[in-house]
Formats: structure tokens, sequence, C-alpha cells
């Protein structure tokens, strides 16, 4: 932590900011230059972050040197985190398709979706039971009655599946069925759901919040690590900007960014992204091209009967053609499918 001290400051400032960096075990290093003091803290961070030095007489500003998380830091280790989701691997070489409905509807369309996408070639399956929608009115989710249909599904393709969370009271039920938590945008910074995930064994793909920040996110991150659980696969799906051609804008220089910030894995999911399906083959060949470690894709057998975000779910046979591209591109990136 470097502490900038005002250009006036005087020594008796100085001293008192010495003095509390000292009553909490820290070394102040300060070195007087000829417009500026500044004093350099070393010891605990955790202890010197929680003191109010921004509120002492005489500083300007405090300015942090370490990041803020420690756990999810790429730093904390060698190489890259491999998570396994029931088996399936996503990091490392391995590039995951998790695909399936968005929502499930009935047993019907989620059997015709997740047999298609099982036949093309997708590594873990998705398809909801609590969803969270905008609008209190919209299709909410069949909850524990779409679980067992998932669980079903994922017997007969053999293929793991990913469900979301999104009330830390349903963590149980959810994990007694799927292979992989997910957090999703709106709840990225409802702490009790991520301290909740963090308690129990499963991986948790953590979605990025509409409006949050990397440094947010990979905190959001630290607090589902910090309660223990490290399987942690973070996953881009677009945040909100001025642009309104496309449901959300993909930040897709995400990926490069969390590369040199994170170990933890990195996936995209185009479709909530883009909101229409004509973007999303595009944009997934896209998170491929740049170094993720995966794609997250809605498929519905009929996507003008969708209950939920219809507009950008591919039909079955575009999605085996995205299979086809993607494994075309898999090994000019080192990459593996599954
Ligand atoms: C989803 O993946 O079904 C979903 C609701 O996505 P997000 O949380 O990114 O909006
Ligand atoms: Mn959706």
């Amino acid at each position: 932590m470097l502490i900038v001290m005002q250009p006036n400051a005087t020594d008796e400032e100085v001293e008192g900011v010495v003095r509390r960096l000292a009553a909490v075990g820290a070394e102040a290093h300060v070195s007087r230059g000829r417009y500026r003091t500044v004093i350099g803290a070393i010891g605990d961070d955790n202890e010197i972050a929680r003191l109010p030095l921004e509120a002492l007489d005489g500083v300007e500003r405090v300015v942090p040197v370490l990041k803020p998380y420690k756990i999810v830091a790429r730093e904390s280790q060698d190489g890259p985190t491999v998570v396994s989701i029931g088996g399936a691997k996503v990091g490392g070489e391995h590039f995951a398709v998790i695909a399936g409905p968005c929502a499930v509807e009935n047993r019907d369309q989620t059997l015709t979706s997740t047999k298609a996408v099982a036949a093309a070639g997708a590594t873990i399956l998705r398809g909801e039971a609590f969803k969270p929608r905008t609008s209190p009115y919209s299709f909410q989710g069949l909850g524990r009655e779409a679980l067992e249909i998932m669980k079903d599904a994922s017997r007969e393709t053999g293929l793991p599946f990913v469900a979301e969370v999104v009330d830390a009271r349903d963590v149980e039920l959810v994990a007694g069925y799927a292979d992989a938590l997910r957090v999703g945008a709106r709840n990225m910074q409802n702490f009790s759901l991520l301290s909740e995930v963090g308690k129990q064994p499963l991986p948790v793909i953590l979605k990025r919040g509409l409006n949050a920040t990397i440094e947010e996110w990979l905190l959001a991150a630290e607090y589902i690590a910090k309660e223990g659980n490290e399987s942690i696969v973070l996953c881009e799906r677009g945040i909100r900007t001025y642009e309104p051609a496309t449901r959300f804008t993909l930040d897709i220089s995400a990926v490069p960014v969390l590369r040199q910030l994170t170990h933890l894995p990195v996936i995209v999911d185009p479709s909530h992204a883009a909101g229409r399906a004509y973007a999303v083959r595009p944009l997934a060949r896209a998170a491929l091209a740049v170094g993720a470690d995966g794609v997250m894709v809605d498929v519905h057998p009929c996507p003008e009967e969708a209950l939920c975000d219809g507009a950008q779910a591919l039909l079955p046979h575009q999605f085996e053609e995205l299979m086809g591209e993607l494994a075309r591109m898999a090994p000019i990136m080192g990459r593996t499918i599954g």
C-alpha cells in the first residue's frame, strides 16, 4: 500500500500515519520528495486495508500495490486450473461445449434439445430449473420437476449437467441433482449465495454481472474460493453498454485480460450476450479463437415457441454446424473439445 501525502502535509501528519500503521504491526517507509511525501506500508494487507487511511489529516490518496483478490489471482499457483464437471474437463487444453435449452419447459422439449446437442458433440448439458427473469410475470422455471427431467437427460446422454441456483436456500436442492452449480449474472454480487456455493463441493460457474468490472467479478470468485471451493469457472456473458443492436455487448477482451489476472478457466456465453441467434456462431468461434476454455450455448428444438430467450436459441442443426466449425478450429488453437 502506498500512501501519498498532500503537498502541504506537515511532519505531524506524516507521523500520524506512521503511528496508525505501527498500531497494526505494519512498517512504514517514508520517502520525502521535493513536492510530496510518500509512505510505503508493509505488513498484513488485510489489516492495513481496514485502516481509514484516506480519512487521516494530510493524506491525499491511498494506492494499493497488491491485487485485492488472492486465492484466484494468477500468482497464487503455477499453471491454469482445470475444473472437472462430472468428469468433463474445462481449462488447460480442454475446451468445453455446454449446450441445451435455456429453460426446462417440459420433458419433450428438453430431451429433444439435450439428445441433439449430445449427438453433435457437446461435452456438458445445460437446462434451467430456476429462471431469474427481469419481469416477475415471465416464466420462472419448473423447479424440482425440471431438475428431475435434467437428471433423466443426463442419464440418457451420458453427459453431466449444470444448473443455475438463484437462492442460497436452494443450493442443497440443486446440488442434489446437478454436476455443477451456476451463479447467474443477476446474482454475481449476492454474497450470501456466493458463500453458500463456496461451502459445498460441486464446481461453480460464475457468470459476470451485467454491470460488473473484471475486478468486481474476481472478488465475487474470491468469495467462493475463500469458503474452500476453488473449482470455479468464470463465464463472460456480455455487459451493458450504450449499444442496443445486441442484447448485451460481449466483452471478448475480458478473456485475455483474465488470463493475466487469474488461473481460473474462462468460458463465454455468446447466446445471452448477443440475444440473437445469427450472432451466436460467429461469437462462439471468436471465443475459441481468443483463447477461452469453452462456450455455453442455448439450443431449442422450436425457438419460436420457447418460453424463455427464443430469439437467441440455435436450432439443433445450427448447433451441429457450430460443433463442426469448433472441431476444425480446435487443433489450430492447441485445444481438444472435451
Ligand atoms: C442463463 O444462462 O440461463 C442466464 C440466465 O444467463 P445470465 O445469468 O448470464 O443472464
Ligand atoms: Mn436465458
